[in-house]
């Protein structure tokens, strides 16, 4: 007889994860979450990966992501509806779990919204380390809106970003990313255009939002050298770049196949050359070829990010003793009899009975 498993879903609430970083600190999470995902970028090979499967509407998209190693499976939900914001909601919503690979249990359950905004501008920061010019201290900070802070902090403490050239179109939102940077040692200058913010800046980041093929960048902003981190452009048909300026840089990518899809190389051929960011950092591939190249990560999230932030999260909550069992999987005293359980389980259907 095989022996009786009893596991429980652990469940991380939005509050539960807010909680976690009060007590751990941006800093230390950002830090944490980006040295997992180095860690599992260095593993590229050991996981089961494929392009995230997108449900596109007027307005938006919902998506699933998900990818496996031999041990743990993950999955992300999110969504991507530029107009919530008007609605009261946020643009990117998000949760997931991490299952056991042997018997396919459900482990836990968590929030993402606050997560991917962390997990996001890990990701650039780990892009940045590998392509950006060392010695970058000035960022041009495109779009800020509920991803901005996390992107500033990231290149705050994981690069050594000083200063910020901030534009958003909405001056409120800029407002309130001056507002919330307050007291972080960072030094703001407000632009009146990306044209303006981008001048100087050893580092470009354009984290906006709408559903169009924009063009943020233009490559008579380009200055040699000049990174670009380019995070807003993640769908079909919403792209943040011109198309010269991919053309005139070096450009790397989370994953080929995902991207040619949803990033901003969607509007160049099949056979445009890219670099996978694992190449560089496993040391593979070289990263940006000299001082004066213009370098692009084309950033649009892939599933090995989430994956990533959700093995911090379960080990930081385990680390902390955060979370609460829920019984999403019903426990059986005989897995086979399934239906036995409504006869002895559920008191609402012995009441209606
Ligand atoms: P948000 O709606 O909260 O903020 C977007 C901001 O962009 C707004 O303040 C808006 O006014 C501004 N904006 C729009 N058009 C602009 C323009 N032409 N010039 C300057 N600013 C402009 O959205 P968010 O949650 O901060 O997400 C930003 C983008 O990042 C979205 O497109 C989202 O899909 C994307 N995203 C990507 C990843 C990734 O992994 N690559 C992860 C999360 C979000």
């Amino acid at each position: 007889m095989p022996s009786h498993h009893h596991f429980s879903t652990r469940y991380l609430s939005a509050s539960d994860v807010i909680d976690m970083v009060q007590r751990k600190g941006v800093e230390a999470c950002l830090h944490g979450i980006a040295n997992y995902i180095h860690a599992d970028f260095l593993r590229w090979g050991a996981f089961d990966k494929s392009a995230r499967v997108a449900s596109h509407s007027r307005d938006g998209v919902i998506e699933l992501m998900p990818i496996a190693d031999n041990q743990t499976y993950a999955f992300k939900y999110v969504n991507g509806h530029p107009k919530n914001t008007r609605w009261g909601l946020s643009t990117v919503m998000a949760f997931g779990v991490l299952a056991d690979v042997a018997t396919g249990a459900p482990l836990l359950l968590s929030e993402l919204t606050l997560t991917t905004a962390l997990r996001t501008a890990a990701m650039s920061a780990v892009a940045a380390r590998a392509l950006a010019r060392p010695g970058s201290r000035t960022m041009a900070l495109i779009g800020n809106g509920a991803q901005s802070e996390f992107q500033a902090l990231a290149f705050h403490h994981l690069l050594g970003i000083t200063t910020l050239r901030l534009f958003d179109t909405d001056l409120a939102a800029t407002a309130k990313l001056q507002a919330n940077l307050q007291g972080t040692g960072l030094r703001i200058v407000v632009c009146t255009s990306t044209a303006e913010a981008v001048r100087g800046a050893d580092i470009v980041t354009t984290v906006t939002a709408d559903k169009t093929n924009a063009t943020i960048l233009t490559p008579d902003m380009l200055a040699p050298g000049m990174h670009i981190n380019a995070v807003g452009g993640d769908c079909p048909g919403k792209t943040e770049l011109h198309a010269d300026v991919l053309l005139q840089a070096q450009v790397f990518v989370e994953y080929a196949p995902q991207t040619r899809i949803e990033g901003d190389i969607q509007q160049l051929p099949a056979d445009f050359a890219v670099t996978e960011l694992w190449e560089v950092l496993a040391g593979q591939c070289a990263g940006r070829a000299s001082d004066a190249a213009v370098t692009v990560f084309d950033s649009v999230g892939f599933a090995l990010e989430d994956f990533s932030a959700l093995r911090f999260l379960r080990d930081t909550a385990a680390e902390l003793g955060m979370g609460h069992p829920i019984e999403l999987i019903p426990e059986l005293s005989d897995p086979k009899n399934l239906f036995g359980l409504l006869h002895t389980r559920n008191p609402l259907l012995r009441a209606a009975a």
